[in-house]
């Protein structure tokens, strides 16, 4: 193997490494205990269309009801819980 290739695929997979971990960061920014304070809360309903977590295709996830980008926080008043559908076409 020449030395150029073994160089460029180290940087590759360091690459890979540094962006993983910084999604990782960004997921990990409302803890378990809130989250489970927001499921109890709004009994596994989605936010948008409040079906219940056993009626819908997917995971409800937390999510913002003001979106961080617009100055929404990581307070519970500010989380409830939705899927990837409702969530896309918000
Ligand atoms: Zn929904």
């Amino acid at each position: 193997m020449l030395p150029a290739s073994i160089s460029s695929t180290g940087k590759f997979l360091s690459n890979m490494k540094a962006s993983k971990s910084s999604t990782r960061i960004i997921r990990m920014a409302i803890s378990e205990q809130v989250k489970a304070i927001i499921r109890a809360r709004d009994h596994n309903r989605c936010g948008y269309c409040r079906s219940l977590q056993m009626y819908v295709l997917g995971i409800l996830e937390i999510d913002r009801i003001i979106p961080k980008a617009v100055g929404g926080t990581d307070d519970e008043e500010n989380l409830w819980l939705a899927w990837s559908l409702c969530n896309n076409y918000n």
